[in-house]
């Protein structure tokens, strides 16, 4: 057992450490502030291989494994928790979904757009269908070789710029496991309708909107995955999509204790540096070892599904963890902080309120535990 990068992956992820410097790190506060996502650095993060991670050079990707995909997150995640939610939903349900259940011709038409800057959005939950997504009601009724789509979706991220929707829809009349199916919706199809933008806490240069489905047709060759089977992939989507959430917490976590480690050297109260005093050292010490422990976690889990052993269980505990401790992590640092840990201006106010959503997408820590705990009692 090694708990060790290679040399390929470290230099992988000084990589990404260095665009995330360059490119994310002086930008993320005003992407913030303006609440719009910036697409001018999607043709930027294309170039850098950003955009197809996982998603094999036939199609334009870097044809790399799950563990980089982790890795890439944390290093984004740590200047800005909005570029990396967009980058993970765009890897993991929406490039991932077409991997898992594309038909080559899906593949070929929307993954070569997808690693080349084009947006893509998947849509599950609705209004009254959050933890409970099996009991959606938005409906595909069909009619001879063409489906329309009714219904209406909720917290469709990045739905305002999306070029490709994946939507889900009830197709198998009561059943609700084994009767929801995922199709492609192109935008601008007829009866599509983008609603505004919601105001979020965190997390705000994503743009994350209601989607209206209003008779939208598609063709049979829209059908995304077997009839009936939407709801199998998209469980199994979240495996994956659990860990780079986490990886995500633990960029924002990694954020939070370089800032206060800077914060706590630099500032000086009662004669000397803060860091000097016990309380902060010790603050500092548990930021530090719940970070590492969160990072081996998804590291594992990471390592575990890439590997071919698809480990739901420590997928949610490492989701789990990491969410939950880089929300006390960030807590922390705004407290190491003090007064100025509390101004817009301060990047740790900022990860305090982008960490939050890692506690809810992706299956909220109560639905982790769930999991957990039935996973346990299976034996
Ligand atoms: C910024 C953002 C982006 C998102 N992006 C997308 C997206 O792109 N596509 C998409 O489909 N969805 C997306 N979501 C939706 C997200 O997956 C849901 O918000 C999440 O699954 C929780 O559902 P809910 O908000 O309806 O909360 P609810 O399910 O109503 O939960 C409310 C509370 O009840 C708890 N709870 C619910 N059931 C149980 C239970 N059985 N036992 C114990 N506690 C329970 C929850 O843990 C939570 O604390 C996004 C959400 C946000 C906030």
């Amino acid at each position: 057992m090694d708990f060790t990068l290679s040399s390929e992956q470290s230099a992988y992820r000084d990589k990404v450490r260095s665009f995330a410097r360059k490119h994310v790190a002086p930008l993320a506060a005003r992407w913030d502030e303006e609440e719009t996502f910036p697409r001018e650095i999607l043709p930027l993060l294309g170039d850098a291989g950003l955009l197809g991670v996982t998603v094999p050079r036939a199609w334009g990707g870097q044809g790399l494994d799950l563990f980089h995909l982790v890795l890439a997150i944390e290093e984004i995640a740590r200047y800005d928790g909005s570029l990396a939610l967009a980058l993970a939903a765009h890897h993991s349900i929406v490039c991932g979904h077409l991997l898992l259940s594309g038909t080559e011709a899906q593949k070929d038409s929307w993954l070569p757009r997808l690693t080349g800057g084009a947006v893509g959005a998947w849509a599950l939950a609705e209004g009254q269908a959050g933890s409970d997504a099996s009991s959606i009601k938005t409906e595909a009724r069909s009619t001879e070789a063409v489906w329309s789509l009714w219904g209406s979706k909720m917290f469709v991220t990045q739905a305002p710029l999306a070029d490709i929707f994946i939507v889900l829809a009830m197709t198998g009349g009561g059943a609700r496991h084994n009767g929801i199916s995922a199709f492609l919706v192109e935008a601008g199809a007829a009866g599509l309708r983008i609603g505004k933008p919601l105001h979020k806490m965190g997390c705000r240069a994503t743009e994350t909107a209601p989607v209206g489905l209003h008779g939208v047709e598609v063709g049979s060759e829209a059908l995304l995955g077997e009839l009936n089977g939407g709801f199998r992939d998209a469980m199994r989507l979240l495996d994956v999509g659990r860990v780079v959430m986490g990886a995500m917490a633990v960029g924002l976590a990694r954020g939070c204790l370089e800032e206060a480690t800077s914060f706590a050297r630099k500032r000086r109260q009662f004669g000397r540096p803060i860091g000097q005093h016990q309380a902060i050292g010790w603050m500092l010490a548990d930021m530090a070892t719940e970070t590492d422990a969160a990072r081996l976690l998804v590291h594992r889990a990471a390592a575990g599904i890439g590997q071919g052993r698809v480990k739901t269980r420590e997928a949610a505990m490492a989701k789990l963890f990491a969410a939950e401790t880089a929300s006390r992590v960030a807590n922390k640092a705004v407290q190491v902080h003090g007064g100025y840990g509390y101004l817009r201006s301060s990047p740790v106010e900022r990860y305090l309120r982008d960490v939050k959503l890692c506690e809810i997408g992706e299956g909220t820590s109560e639905v982790q535990r769930l999991v957990i705990g039935r996973d346990i009692l299976k034996g």
